[in-house]
């Protein structure tokens, strides 16, 4: 501490305003705890909000209107080719989408008494820590809640500084529309972003160092984003690495495989990782693994008993819901509440056409672990509302135990999966058999129905 800082006191200091951190510090004020979050950016929403889920959102709302726009020439309906301002959509993206649930946001914070401080935070010891910046002050906490979050990985032996070498944040802001994107990683990002690119016009190619997109994820769930990623991209390279990168005056030369392409702009998507360096954590007991990962129990502690933390700082999976709901534990947990970050399911859907959605048990996870599970899976060809909005292309797979009955996992691949998904994730937390699922009565016709029909095919 230097003397003259200022010095706070205050029951629980939050790092990070970002979803983990604002959910933490709403429900400590709402606890009766005096809470401060201190965030390097002196506002509320973190990478969710101003560099991730909700403007990638935003622009995927406008691809998913490109393509419907495209897709009704099928009914006989021609709106023409579609004229973009990049203007008009970047203003409307950050003012009335990103700026007004900014807004929002710093509005809860006023109401519920929480102050944000801007600055970065740098912990000196487990009791206090000191915030470097505009509004430079040490504040000594009796708890303190760390929610960092994440930031982009780099590409691995590759770092070339160039302006059409972007990660999502800057790709998120939509400077042009390249005429070539070359998009490194077909994960979630690569194929939001890539999906949404194209749909505004670019030669879109994706390349992926795994044998398909989005490893992991099931491949009959894959399958028909894959299939979508074919018409959409001009290309996708499956088991391949960027092995160099040179710009030229026309753009960034990268060697894939052994071809050497020219491009106007690259995106890198392969992954992200926690933020911890620079914190100080040295000062402290709290324990990361040898990625920056910081270690917490069920109720989100850390090993020093005064901190806790939550949200993409604490490792897989780096989902902003899975952040809140932690946010929510350690707050309860640091006011004395029983409570634990015990759910089974943490839902994960990728925004792409068609959207992909997942919880609990996986197929490929219950071969991995050889547990017997009975699957049933449910084709949208025979779902009459799939039909009626020409998308025929759908699955519904629904996972049980074979014993119970219970269900242990969905997965879900189609328009508005996304939604779909948090029936499932419901049926799942509250240990519900496919009996109840095929009892309960689903609007007729919904997509809904067709969680309802995959249930019913187990009860045979
Ligand atoms: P963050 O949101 O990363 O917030 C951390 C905050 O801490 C930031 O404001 C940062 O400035 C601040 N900070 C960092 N270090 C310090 C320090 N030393 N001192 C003070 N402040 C500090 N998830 C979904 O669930 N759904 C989606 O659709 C989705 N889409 C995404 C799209 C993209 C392009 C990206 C990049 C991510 C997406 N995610 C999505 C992931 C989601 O954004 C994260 O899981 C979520 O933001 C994590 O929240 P958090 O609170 O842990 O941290
Ligand atoms: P990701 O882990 O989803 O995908 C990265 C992909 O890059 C993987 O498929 C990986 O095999 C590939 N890869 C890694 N190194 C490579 C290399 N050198 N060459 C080619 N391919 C390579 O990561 P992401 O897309 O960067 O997203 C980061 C995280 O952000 C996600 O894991 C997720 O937690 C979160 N996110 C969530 C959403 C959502 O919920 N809809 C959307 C975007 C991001």
């Amino acid at each position: 501490m230097v003397m003259g800082d200022l010095v706070r006191e205050v029951d629980v200091a939050v790092v990070g305003g970002g979803p983990g951190g604002y959910t933490a510090a709403f429900r400590c004020a709402e606890l009766g705890l005096e809470t401060v979050v201190v965030d390097a950016a002196k506002r509320l929403g973190g990478a969710c909000l101003f560099e991730g889920c909700i403007p990638s959102k935003a622009l995927l709302h406008v691809a998913a209107v490109l393509g419907e726009a495209e897709r009704a020439r099928d009914f006989g309906v021609d709106f023409g080719e579609p004229r973009i301002s990049l203007d008009a959509l970047s203003k409307w993206k950050s003012e009335r989408v990103v700026g007004k649930l900014a807004r929002g946001l710093a509005g809860v914070a006023k109401a519920k008494n929480v102050d944000v401080v801007g600055g970065r935070a740098v912990f000196e010891d487990s009791r206090r820590l000191r915030v470097e910046g505009d509004e430079p002050q040490v504040v000594v906490f009796k708890h303190a809640i760390i929610a960092t979050g994440s930031a982009p990985s780099p590409l691995p032996g590759l770092t070339l500084q160039s302006e059409r070498i972007m990660d999502s944040t800057a790709a998120l802001e939509v400077p042009d529309v390249p005429d070539r994107l070359l998009v490194v990683g077909g994960g979630y990002i690569g194929l939001e972003l890539g999906q949404v690119y194209a749909a505004l016009g670019s030669k879109v190619r994706v390349v992926e160092m795994a044998d398909g997109l989005l490893p992991g994820v099931d491949r009959d769930l894959v399958q028909p984003l894959a299939r979508r990623c074919e018409k959409l991209f001009t290309s996708i390279l499956l088991k391949t690495r960027v092995s160099s990168l040179g710009e030229t005056g026309r753009g960034i030369e990268v060697r894939l495989g052994d071809e050497t392409l020219l491009f106007d702009r690259v995106l890198v998507a392969v992954g992200r990782r926690a933020q911890t360096q620079g914190l100080g954590l040295e000062t402290t007991r709290v324990r990361t693994n040898e990625r920056g990962v910081i270690a917490v129990d069920d109720r989100c502690r850390t090993d020093d008993q005064r901190i806790y933390s939550v949200g993409d700082v604490t490792g897989e999976p780096m989902l902003a819901h899975r952040a809140m709901r932690q946010g929510r534990v350690a707050a309860e947990a640091i006011s004395g509440r029983a409570v634990a970050f015990d759910n089974v399911a943490v839902p994960a859907v990728v925004f792409t056409d068609p959207e992909v959605a997942w919880c609990g048990l996986t197929e490929a996870e219950a071969q991995r672990t050889s547990r017997p599970v009975k699957i049933a899976k449910f084709q949208w060809a025979a779902s009459g509302r799939a039909a009626t909005l020409g998308r025929s292309d759908g699955l519904t797979k629904v996972l049980a135990d074979p014993d119970s009955g219970r269900v242990v996992g969905v997965g879900i691949v189609g328009p508005g999966a996304g939604e779909l998904i948090a029936e499932a994730a419901l049926a799942i937390e509250a240990a519900l058999t496919v009996e109840d699922l095929a009892a309960t009565i689903h609007t007729h016709p919904t997509l809904a129905e067709t969680l309802m029909e995959a249930a019913e095919h187990l009860l045979h």
